[in-house]
């Protein structure tokens, strides 16, 4: 089928299941415009043991009929070197490795040897924590060992729970990756970032209009019977209506198509923000001048710089006070977790230089 875009699309479920739910998925996917990769999980990482760990090897024969009988390139994860050897063995397309396994430049280093000499399409996932680093590391190491063909993958970095995502994009890191890499591809995963199926068409548009090559979204014929990610899959359906709803085109080109009018208001709300901004600046700088001068009674009261009762109570009373003001409390309580850290670390340290005189 002729593509409408360039971009990169892969589709399919989170994990392999059964053979029928593979067949089955990738037909539909196929006759889907536009998706060029089915992926499914073999071997899951899970967080926790005793949940779904994934089919195993059967599961990469399925993964072969799918690519000798439709027009989609596979895709798996891997993990060790056992993962690369299997997957070589059943001509599985291109391999991904996922963010808990970026994480690990040992394991990174093992994949990238087994991985040497292959032309397969090699995706890389951000690793789960906020370390641009550690992703260029484990990109760097693939290349060193010759792989040319080399996709990142944006999923996000690990949340706060309970917060609007599961893993937070924290967008300019990927964005700093592009500028440091302008010939890499980077695709974005939405599934993953927001673990839920609301909002996905707005995140996969977002990641777009900011530049991506690309989107990987978990597609299951069933999505609430998924023995993995259940929340956040979405059907095959869905998945035409999703992309058929994506504008492709440059965010630019688009921007010249809106009335200039629109733009006009949006210049004059950011107008506003900006001081906003300012001043919560200022009251933050103010916030932690008072910190400091808490630092020097506790060190001459010689109280303890962290107190669990002190910050369930702040932590309490700016919820009641964020409902009140129709913030979310969620979100107020995972702010004032960092700001109530942030001045635990700084008396910290105020009463350290103080002891050392
Ligand atoms: C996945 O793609 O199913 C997966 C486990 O992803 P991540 O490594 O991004 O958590
Ligand atoms: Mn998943």
């Amino acid at each position: 089928m002729t593509k409408n875009t360039s971009k990169i699309i892969i589709a399919g479920p989170c994990s392999a299941e059964s053979k029928d739910q593979i067949l089955s998925t990738a037909k539909s996917i196929e006759k889907i415009q536009d998706v060029s990769f089915f992926r499914a999980g073999i071997w899951k990482p899970r967080t926790r043991p005793n949940l779904f760990e994934g089919i195993g090897e059967k599961g990469l024969k399925w993964l072969q009929e799918v690519g000798n009988t439709t027009n989609l390139k596979t895709t798996t994860e891997v993990a060790k070197t056992t993962h690369v050897e299997k997957c070589l063995e059943y001509n599985i397309d291109a391999l991904w490795i996922g963010a808990r396994t970026t994480v690990s430049p040992f394991s990174v280093q093992e994949i990238s040897e087994a991985l040497k000499g292959t032309k397969k399409i090699i995706l890389v996932k951000n690793p789960v924590n906020e370390d641009l680093s550690l992703w260029l590391g484990a990109l760097e190491r693939l290349d060193k060992v010759g792989i040319k063909n080399i996709i990142a993958i944006h999923r996000g970095f690990t949340a706060p729970s309970g917060g609007a995502y599961r893993n937070n994009p924290l967008w300019h890191i990927p964005l700093e990756l592009k500028e440091r890499c302008p010939e890499l591809p980077i695709i974005c995963d939405p599934s993953h970032m927001l673990g839920r199926r609301e909002g996905l068409q707005e995140l996969s548009q977002q990641a777009l209009d900011l530049g991506f090559d690309g989107l990987m979204i978990e597609t299951h014929p069933t999505p609430e019977k998924a023995l993995s990610d259940s929340k956040q899959q979405i059907t095959p359906k869905d998945l035409k209506e999703l992309l058929q709803n994506l504008q492709f085109d440059s965010i630019e080109l688009r921007n010249k198509r809106i009335l200039p009018q629109h733009d006009k208001s949006l210049k004059a709300l950011r107008n506003l923000i900006e001081p906003l901004d300012q001043e919560l600046l200022e009251v933050l700088q103010k916030r932690m001048k008072v910190v400091k001068q808490i630092a020097r009674l506790k060190k001459t009261s010689k109280i303890k710089v962290f107190q669990k009762k002190r910050m369930e109570e702040l932590l309490g009373k700016v919820e009641v006070a964020a409902q009140r003001k129709g913030l979310d409390k969620k979100y107020v309580r995972n702010l004032y977790k960092i700001i109530h850290n942030e001045s635990v670390n700084r008396q910290t340290e105020i009463i350290n230089v103080l002891e050392k005189r």
